[in-house]
């Protein structure tokens, strides 16, 4: 084993399965940070011929929410978590973005907070600029899903004026078509209005965005994956270089400790909970049987690393930044 690495050993549970329909709520109440920021904000590996480079945005100590997986106790949950060596005192949840830079091109793998989520992140451009990017130069960004944390990035805080107006903003069309359904506003809890608002109040007027369908590649060697059930159309990447490959899992696994030990646990943040899990174990065993390289959104930073199988058990292997 190698000792520069962090392991999660995860046991699958197999637990009964309900139904969930829980969103994402965003509280911007945070107490003093404790989890340490990695001290370089950005660490640079090599897939095949594209160079990808972590950028960190910082981190979530969220606290916990009533049903946070519905099919598993609090107890479990904090078990699972100090299992994986995390506090069980509040979840961690890092921000990082894959930037992938093939020659010329420079490709974002979503756009971060921008500073609008949680008061202890937001830190991506500044972190971008530090490892030699210029925003101006960014040529396109592959967005997941329209999670906050994952887009907000690309407005400008208050005005919600584009940041890269000059990138091609690329997006599952299952995604877009949801959240700018005109009727989605009646449907949604009170807590997710005002992000339906800010997002049909911004994208339809946007001219750089361009709609994806299904598991198109959208650059060199590079290709949405459908992974349905965090959100309607969420998506994984998917790279090929040389002859390496990798997945970047963006939330299908958006908590290791919990997701990866637990596929089958829904989170209230799995918006579809059956969908999620199908998906999730899905990428995951893809991922074991054909040994691609991984990185998470919200994995450990710099979140990057492999999975593999242990008789029933899931083992995340972790580059250490
Ligand atoms: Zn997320």
């Amino acid at each position: 084993m190698n000792l520069n690495r962090r392991t999660f050993v995860a046991s699958t549970a197999l637990a009964a399965v309900f139904g969930l329909n829980s969103r994402l709520i965003i509280n911007v109440a945070a107490a003093a940070q404790v989890t340490a920021d990695p001290a370089k904000p950005f660490t640079r590996y090599k897939i095949g011929d594209a160079e990808v480079t972590a950028i960190y945005d910082g981190v979530w100590e969220r606290p916990y929410k009533p049903n946070l997986v519905a099919n598993a106790s609090v107890d479990d949950v904090k078990a699972a978590l100090t299992r994986a060596g995390l506090t069980d005192a509040f979840l961690t949840l890092p921000f990082t973005v894959s930037v992938i830079k093939q020659g010329d091109e420079v490709i974002l793998c979503d756009a971060g907070t921008g500073g609008q989520v949680v008061p202890t992140a937001g830190k991506f451009l500044d972190s971008f600029k530090a490892a030699g990017f210029d925003p101006a130069k960014v040529g396109k960004i592959l967005i997941s899903h329209c999670h906050p944390d994952h887009i907000f990035g690309l407005m400008e805080k208050d005005t919600n004026a584009p940041v890269y107006a000059n990138a091609e903003i690329l997006i599952s069309d299952v995604e877009y078509k949801w959240w700018t359904d005109p009727s989605l506003i009646d449907k949604v809890p009170d807590d997710r209005k005002p992000l339906v608002k800010c997002i049909q109040a911004t994208f339809p007027t946007w001219k750089n965005i361009t709609q994806v369908s299904g598991e198109k590649e959208v650059a060199k060697g590079l290709r949405f994956v459908e992974t349905p059930g965090h959100t309607p159309g969420h998506r994984a990447f998917h790279l090929a270089s040389g002859n390496a490959q990798h997945m970047f899992s963006n939330d299908t696994m958006y908590m290791p400790a919990l997701n990866v030990a637990h596929p089958d646990w829904m989170g209230a943040y799995d918006q579809d909970g059956p969908t999620a899990v199908n998906s999730r174990q899905k990428l995951m065993d893809r991922l074991v049987a054909e040994k691609l390289g991984l990185s998470g959104y919200h994995f450990p930073f710099p979140g990057y690393g492999s999975l593999a199988k242990d008789g029933a058990d899931y083992v995340l292997t972790i580059d250490k930044a």
